[in-house]
């Protein structure tokens, strides 16, 4: 079969690779959507300490089981089914306290295991052992499916943000997450939402998530704009979505009295320290959280949000892609000129 593998920085092959075979415990699927997104791009350019070449990317995942593994229950060929992308352990003490999302020992799909830019790939045993393998349901395609891993991270980030009714929410970052931000703080009820966006093309292209204020933060001061929308007060939660310490920055001074900050997007690794003002936390009782990907029950979840239309995706898929032009797909998650790019192996 056709496949997209990692072999080191700066160089993906498409190559001709086995078919792999559901060994015991696991199934195997015909994938039929594998989404990018900037993880991969920044695999390809630096690669990962976690990801062994070569090997198959694509984490963003859903197809139909084709094969059963001995041993598997509940499972069968014809079966449409979406991915996790981050496979807990599911024993360590993270893992018994309720928060695989931080897993010590967490592996993941297209890092450890072959991922989904490939014609078939093997779900392991962990990640059905964890219930990682999700039931699509009747209406919702699988490119929209393959969407329910990236809004499950951010569901991850709302839930530790607690963003709820009422309130302000500015998104940093006008990419597919940021987007996925804006429509799910919707439905959970915020108040208004501001969209905040360096380049103006990728703001203007956002415009499809109707965003009740969009700054260009090259032609204004989104610190300035965000007192200047919410009468002098801040924004009750702030979410970065770029990899920037000035955005992470802005969001501390952008913040309301008891505001929440949640720095989504990490920086770069040799660069991650930024200029904090503690007393604005201390004086003003901030919240500062991270978010780490997600767990297997925000996936389902997510996929739950995508069938009932809470937070509606087909619309965010901009490009539909075949396996061959995966590197025409990454250049394009690259650039900033798709919200959310597809590949149909
Ligand atoms: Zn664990």
């Amino acid at each position: 079969m056709r496949a997209a593998r990692f072999h080191a920085p700066g160089d993906i092959r498409l190559e001709d690779v086995p078919e792999p075979i559901a060994g015991p415990g696991e199934v195997r699927l015909r994938v039929r959507n594998c989404s990018t997104c900037g993880t991969d791009v920044k695999i390809f350019r630096n690669g990962h300490p976690n990801l062994s070449p070569p090997r198959v990317l694509g984490h963003e995942i859903a197809g139909e089981v084709d094969q059963v593994g001995d041993g598997v229950t509940g499972w069968a060929v014809g079966d449409r089914v979406q991915v996790i992308a981050a496979i807990p352990d599911g024993s360590c003490p993270q893992c018994r306290r309720g928060r695989p999302s931080v897993c010590a020992n967490q592996e993941s799909m297209g890092y450890q295991y072959d991922g989904g830019f490939a014609a078939h790939l093997t779900v392991p045993a962990k990640v059905l052992a964890v219930d990682g393998l999700n039931r699509i349901p009747d209406g919702v395609g699988f490119a929209e499916a393959s969407v329910a891993e990236p809004l499950a991270c951010v569901l991850n980030g709302q839930e530790l943000a607690r963003v709820g009714a009422g309130d302000t929410v500015v998104v940093v970052g006008a990419g597919p997450i940021g987007c996925l931000h804006v429509r799910l703080a919707r439905s959970r009820g915020a108040a208004r939402v501001v969209l905040v966006e360096l380049n103006r093309a990728r703001l203007d292209a956002a415009a499809v998530v109707h965003p009740d204020a969009a700054v260009c933060a090259a032609e204004a001061d989104p610190v300035d704009e965000v007192l200047k929308l919410t009468d002098g007060q801040g924004a009750d939660v702030i979410f970065t979505a770029a990899a920037a310490k000035a955005a992470q920055e802005q969001a501390l001074l952008m913040a309301a009295r008891s505001g929440r900050i949640s720095l989504f997007g990490g920086l770069p690794k040799d660069d991650p320290v930024i200029a904090f003002d503690a007393n604005l936390v201390h004086y003003r009782e901030l919240t500062v959280v991270g978010a780490n990907g997600s767990s297997p029950a925000h996936n389902a979840r997510a996929l739950e949000l995508i069938a009932t239309r809470a937070v509606p995706v087909a619309d965010l898929i901009t490009h539909r892609l075949p396996l061959d032009r995966v590197l025409d797909g990454l250049d394009l998650v690259a650039r900033g000129e798709a919200i959310k790019v597809t590949i149909e192996p």
